[in-house]
């Protein structure tokens, strides 16, 4: 019998979602890991309902007999934040993958917590789902409404927040929360949609969302551009933010990441001569290629115009997540500061890792629009908080966020009162004590607590970097994570 649980809760939990679906043991331990190896944990159980009906049994179960439930979707998360780090009771939800009928003349769809964001933007050849980001095969709607996922097109359609028409959700106590209507004016009291979308699993279990779609781009055209250094990058983007009416996305690297890529991922270099910095534009419409080539000017590029090119293009940035896994086990931090500070954060910010642990391998990359840099680091020195201290407190120094789009998750809950005063973290306290009185909902995560004391428990169970070996997947979203 799994260590916490007793044979007749187990036998309870069976009752509800059928003895198949749920998971302990080895079959359970898949679940305790996140995609990076840098979280890991253990948990009695994995419970996989495929309804609403069931999710809310399952949690009115939980929470009467105490026990707490870390909320899980295609766990792709980067924070921790999916991961039962202390024992909690996973509730998987990619069973709830029903994707509704396309409505055409509102632009919508209703999808299941467990639907990936792939399958939404496939679900109408006319239209397209607005959130892009790489792991898209494996991150689900539930997931991705619960991180407030943003990615790769937020600088024209804004992060999932913005797509959402309505939501369905259960409380902890087993309440079930449907308002799916899809009206775009809709003034009746308080948006707890909204408040939904990037409360991490903390406030309620996500079950549907309806989502609006957008129109699918024609005549598309992807380039990458080889740049001097991070000035010429942030200029370049700036340029076509203003003067490339069909923009969608604006992405950077640099050669630092191109690098392990082409030694361990087998990519080819996009441009005969290697650059400091790269910077990726797409935009569509007609008139994009023109637009594009006028910013650009006659700077070295890649151009791709047909699918097979662009996605050929877009390998390099999407796989930049994959980069620093190939070389250890990352401390991933996601960031984002306000435009004039951004060539700073993005140029000083390995210095300011080295300062605390000298050998460590720092690649940026990101989504450089929306001033947003994500600092993957390979430590040298043991991972025990430095180099979170080091770079959330610079970029905080900065009046930046220390989560751009991640959350904030088991990873950062100790660094929130940099980015949140003592005012609006009792706040925080008084919400999730209305949602979840009891407390059953991600525990550990964004912590309960009101004041600025945070547990000075270890905050993750991390591996030493020779223990862990990153799946060599090819595909984008792999989730696979292969423990040596
Ligand atoms: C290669 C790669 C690239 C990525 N690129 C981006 C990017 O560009 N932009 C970006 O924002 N993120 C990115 N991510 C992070 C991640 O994919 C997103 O955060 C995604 O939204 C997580 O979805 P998921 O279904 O995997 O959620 P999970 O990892 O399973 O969970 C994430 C959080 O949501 C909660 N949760 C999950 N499902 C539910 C639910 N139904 N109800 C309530 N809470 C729930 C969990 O408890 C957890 O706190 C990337 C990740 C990878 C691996």
């Amino acid at each position: 019998m799994p260590v916490g649980l007793s044979s007749t809760f187990l036998r309870a939990l069976d009752g509800i979602v059928g003895k198949g679906h749920v998971l302990t043991g080895d079959a359970a331990a898949g679940f305790a890991v996140d995609w990076t190896g840098f979280f890991r944990g253990e948990t009695p159980a994995v419970v996989r309902p495929r309804d609403t009906t069931e999710v809310a049994a399952v949690l009115a179960l939980c929470t009467e007999a105490g026990v707490a439930v870390v909320p899980q979707g295609g766990n792709t998360g980067l924070v921790g934040g999916g991961v039962p780090r202390h024992g909690e009771v996973v509730l998987s939800l990619t069973r709830l993958n029903h994707l509704g009928a396309v409505d055409r003349e509102a632009a919508q769809v209703t999808a299941g917590a467990g639907v990936t964001l792939r399958q939404v933007a496939a679900a109408d050849p006319g239209l397209d789902f607005a959130v892009l980001i790489a792991s898209r095969d494996s991150a689900t709607v539930g997931g991705a409404v619960a991180t407030n996922a943003g990615g790769l097109r937020v600088l024209r359609f804004g992060p999932m927040r913005a797509q959402l028409r309505g939501i369905e959700a259960v409380l902890a106590d087993g309440s079930v929360l449907s308002h799916l209507g899809g009206l775009v004016k809709d003034n009746t009291g308080y948006d707890y949609p909204s408040l939904l979308a990037g409360s991490e699993g903390t406030l309620a279990v996500i079950t549907a969302a309806r989502l609006r779609l957008v129109p699918r781009m024609r005549d598309a055209v992807t380039v990458i551009v080889g740049l001097g250094g991070l000035e010429e990058v942030h200029a370049l983007a700036h340029r076509a933010v203003g003067e490339v009416p069909g923009l969608v996305s604006a992405e950077y690297f640099t050669q630092g990441g191109l690098d392990i890529l082409v030694s361990h991922a087998g990519l080819m270099p996009p441009l005969p001569v290697p650059a400091p910095a790269y910077l990726l534009l797409e935009a569509f419409g007609p008139g994009a290629v023109e637009d594009l080539a006028a910013v650009i000017g006659d700077r070295e590029a890649a151009v791709g115009i047909s699918a097979a090119d662009r996605e050929r293009l877009w390998a390099y940035r999407e796989r930049h997540p994959e980069a620093a896994g190939f070389l250890g086990v990352p401390v991933k931090l996601d960031v984002s500061v306000p435009a004039s500070q951004w060539v700073r954060l993005a140029s000083e910010v390995t210095g300011v890792v080295a300062a605390v642990d000298p050998d460590a391998i720092v690649i940026g990359y990101g989504h450089v629009a929306d001033g947003n840099v994500q600092v993957n680091i390979v430590p040298a020195a043991p991972a025990d908080g430095r180099h979170e201290d080091a770079v959330l407190s610079f970029v905080a120094s900065l009046g930046g966020s220390i989560s751009a789009e991640h959350g904030i998750g088991a990873l950062k809950a100790r660094w929130l009162p940099l980015a949140r005063g003592e005012a609006e973290r009792a706040l925080f306290a008084r919400i999730r004590a209305a949602f979840d009185p009891a407390g059953t909902l991600n525990p550990h995560v964004l912590p309960r607590l009101p004041a600025a004391e945070y547990p000075a428990e270890p905050y993750v169970v991390g591996l030493e970097p020779d223990q862990v070996v990153l799946a060599d997947h090819g595909t984008r979203g792999d989730q696979a994570v292969r423990l040596a």
